[in-house]
């Protein structure tokens, strides 16, 4: 099939070169020029495993090229994708203003009858406005297809090419047919394609990740109270997570959660449900839990520093708002810096892939390490704010002999309490008691 994917971010690039993986003729098109130009020499400007080599192989066997004409590249295609970004407004609902700029552009350009699809995260009704948008020049006729991606990043390229499911929200047989064929490669194994209507479609994103994020804030809510009890968060996690009516996964509490998405999905359907009069209290609850877990991490920094981190050297590890991407977007670790270096700490940093992305956006406010242990020299005290592997199985005596205090205040619970104690090293986790 001959597709286009507007959007060549997280989302546009991993499913435009999964879709050419899969033998489609696939036009990536952004506005951004730079990129563009990069990727045409296959230089990827986010890291995401494995998708240098999808975009390197497809794009030599010819059947995956990238464009900044985006009428160009809408034109001849059979299927067009939206997946440019969604950002949240003033007001915390979704902006859609470069979602609905691609729709003007797709109907002044489609030259067959084409298939949309929103592949950006959109607020419920959004569908209508695309229609809208694509319908007041269009000269051919066009279906719309709500197709909510579910990718995560760090796995991006696995999770697109062995998806759990994907959702389609389609009103027509001809974008039934054309959807459930392009993407009927990647549910070989009998993952479902549940077919819905566009409102259910659209919903549906926002109620998954509304879902993830409530597991976290309530995760990360009984945390704090075990720490109070004198419960261990590990072991009430593992007694609950054994329930199948639970599950395990989503149950880590942490430094808060952070990224593109969930914050601001979170926040969209807040004000969605505000402008429809449907009270969300469980979701409002998750928002402001999340916003008090984001401090929790220099509170313990304090304590652990005898009351004031003033003067203080601070080692930090990890940047990125999960391991194994460089996204920087809404990562708890810019909230950590922000306190410390509102309380007067100097802080040194590292991350293994998301340096460059923390100084554009931190230039030279914080230090910036070669290597974790780097970090370490001179500084009173370590906090953990990425679960990156490599922070796993650290050398524990090279982190004892670098730091001035024996002190790690950790926000993903990466070591054994005991084996904290075994070292000498203090220990403050989250939801378990201080070693
Ligand atoms: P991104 O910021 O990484 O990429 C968006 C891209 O769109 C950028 O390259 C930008 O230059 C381009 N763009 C903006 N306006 C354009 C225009 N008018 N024409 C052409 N290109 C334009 O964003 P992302 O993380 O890929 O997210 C895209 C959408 O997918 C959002 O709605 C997001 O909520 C959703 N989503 C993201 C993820 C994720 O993990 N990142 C997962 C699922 C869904």
């Amino acid at each position: 099939m001959r597709v286009c994917v507007i959007g060549s971010g997280y989302v546009g690039l991993v499913a435009g070169a999964c879709l050419a993986e899969t033998g489609n003729d696939v036009c990536c098109a952004d506005i951004d020029a730079r990129k563009i130009d990069g990727l045409k020499q296959n230089v990827i400007p986010i890291f995401e495993p494995g998708l240098d080599a999808l975009v390197e192989r497809n794009q030599r066997e010819g059947r995956l090229s990238f464009t900044t004409d985006i009428p160009g590249a809408i034109s001849g295609a059979e299927v067009i994708f939206i997946a440019v970004g969604t950002p949240p407004g003033e007001d915390g609902s979704a902006d859609l203003q470069h979602v609905l700029g691609v729709a003007s552009v797709i109907g002044q350009s489609i030259t067959r009858e084409v298939i949309v699809v929103t592949k950006s995260t959109v607020p419920v009704g959004t569908a209508a406005k695309v229609a809208a948008a694509v319908g007041k020049n269009a000269k051919f006729p066009f279906h719309l297809c709500s197709n909510p991606e579910f990718l995560k990043e760090g796995a991006a390229v696995e999770d697109f090419l062995k998806p759990d499911r994907v959702v389609l929200g389609v009103e027509s047989a001809e974008a039934r047919r054309t959807m459930t064929e392009l993407y009927s490669p990647f549910v070989r194994n009998g993952q479902p394609i549940i077919l819905m209507d566009i409102a259910s479609a659209e919903m549906t994103k926002y109620a998954a990740n509304g879902m993830l994020a409530t597991r976290i804030s309530f995760m990360n809510e009984m945390a704090n109270l075990c720490e109070k009890v004198g419960a261990n968060v590990d072991a009430v996690r593992r007694g609950i997570g054994s329930d199948r009516r639970i599950g395990s996964s989503f149950l880590f509490p942490g430094p808060g959660y952070g990224g593109s998405c969930f914050p601001k999905d979170v926040k969209a359907l807040v004000r969605t449900a505000d402008g429809l009069g449907v009270p969300l209290d469980v979701l409002r609850g998750v928002e402001s839990a999340n916003e008090r877990q984001k401090h929790v991490l220099v509170d313990k920094v304090r304590t652990a520093l005898d009351g004031s981190v003033s003067g203080a050297r601070v080692a930090l590890w990890g940047l990125a708002f999960k391991p194994r991407t460089d996204d920087m977007r809404e990562a708890p670790s810019l909230t950590v810096i922000e306190d410390l270096l509102a309380e007067g700490a100097v802080i040194c940093a590292h991350d293994p892939v998301a340096m460059d992305q923390a100084r554009s956006i931190l230039g030279n406010r914080i230090e910036y390490a070669e290597s974790n242990y780097d970090a370490l020299q001179g500084a009173e005290v370590l906090v953990i704010v990425t679960d990156w592997h490599e922070y796993r199985h650290p050398d524990f005596e090279r982190i004892k002999g670098a730091l001035k205090r024996p002190v790690i205040v950790d926000g993903r619970n990466l070591y054994e309490m005991e084996k904290m104690k075994d070292v000498g090293l203090r220990y403050y986790s989250i939801g378990r008691q201080p070693v």
